[in-house]
């Protein structure tokens, strides 16, 4: 059995966090502190888990971190007169609402009220434009996070197939822009696949490394991988467990096949998760140090 790098998001997080720490510290040193405002929709329970790990982490780190929790039945112009008030709050730099929002509040056009300067998600079109033309302004958190676990691993993409499970604004799309740069560590040549794709497996199996992003435990199988791939687990599952908590989390690979034929693998969790996090956190800080 090859021996299985696995790719720890936790430590390459934790590694980030010791460098951020200079960057708060000479902010602090010309009277900025960064600032963080989330707006969660709704009571959906893993959402406001997200959102209290995230504000949890910023505080921890002596960061202004809050958090505005709206009904599920908010207006959308009440939603667009609170990203308004924060648009000019000077001491937020950084604006994110948590997605999904209900289905009667439109997220394009939320998002589109975010000022671009403040939009530390990277979602708002202008930053999106910035980051297609390969001169990113704020990266999205997940795929920035992934790029950095690659980095921090050694795994040049260059020339490499890269096989991206999943379209979405959040993850799919922005990773196959990042990973197909004409930039250091990237060069990558991206196939992006998604629930139309005919025979995602003839894909899968030329991949160098898969990226899956669908959100389904157990999905990427032993045969749809060849040997000695990368696999960047995204996904976000929780399923029935005979534990304390009744479930547990797990991604979108199934661990047990794959694991002896792969090369590297992220886990889940402590693999992308925290990386997350740890390129919010960063957005936050580049946004104090550009426009604060
Ligand atoms: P999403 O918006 O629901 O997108 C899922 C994508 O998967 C879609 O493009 C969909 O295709 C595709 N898909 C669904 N079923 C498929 C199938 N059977 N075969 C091929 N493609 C399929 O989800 P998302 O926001 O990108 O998130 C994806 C997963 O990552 C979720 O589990 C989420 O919780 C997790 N996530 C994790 C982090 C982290 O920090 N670790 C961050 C964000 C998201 P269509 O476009 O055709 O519908």
């Amino acid at each position: 059995m090859s021996k299985v790098k696995i790719l720890s998001g936790k430590d390459v997080a934790n590694s980030i966090y010791d460098k951020l720490n200079d960057r708060i510290i000479s902010l602090a040193n010309k009277d900025i502190i960064p600032g963080l405002c989330v707006i969660l929709v709704g009571d959906d329970p893993a959402s406001q888990i997200y959102v209290r790990t995230k504000t949890k982490k910023l505080k921890s780190l002596g960061l202004l971190s809050e958090a505005i929790f709206l009904p599920s039945d908010v207006s959308e112009k009440k939603v667009i007169n609170i990203i308004g008030d924060l648009n000019i709050d000077n001491q937020y730099h950084g604006i994110l609402i948590q997605l999904p929002l209900p289905d009667h509040i439109d997220s394009h056009k939320i998002i589109n009220e975010i000022k671009p300067e403040k939009d530390v998600d990277g979602f708002h079109p202008e930053n999106v434009g910035w980051l297609s033309i390969g001169k990113p302004r704020f990266t999205p958190c997940t795929p920035k996070g992934i790029m950095k676990i690659l980095e921090y691993y050694n795994i040049d993409l260059d020339g490499k197939n890269i096989v991206i499970i999943g379209r979405s604004n959040i993850v799919g799309r922005p990773i196959s822009i990042l990973t197909s740069l004409n930039s250091k560590g990237a060069n990558g040549t991206c196939t992006v696949c998604h629930s139309k794709t005919n025979n995602l497996e003839h894909f899968t199996k030329s991949a160098d490394v898969v990226i899956s992003a669908i959100g389904m435990p157990n999905y990427l199988q032993n045969h749809m991988i060849k040997k000695d791939a990368v696999v960047i687990d995204v996904g976000i599952n929780r399923i029935d467990a005979d534990n304390e908590k009744g479930y547990e989390i797990v991604g979108d690979a199934d661990w047990t096949s794959i694991i002896d034929k792969v090369s590297a693998i992220t886990p889940v969790p402590g693999g992308v998760g925290p990386m997350t996090i740890a390129m919010l956190v960063e957005n936050t800080i580049e946004a104090a140090e550009k426009f604060g």
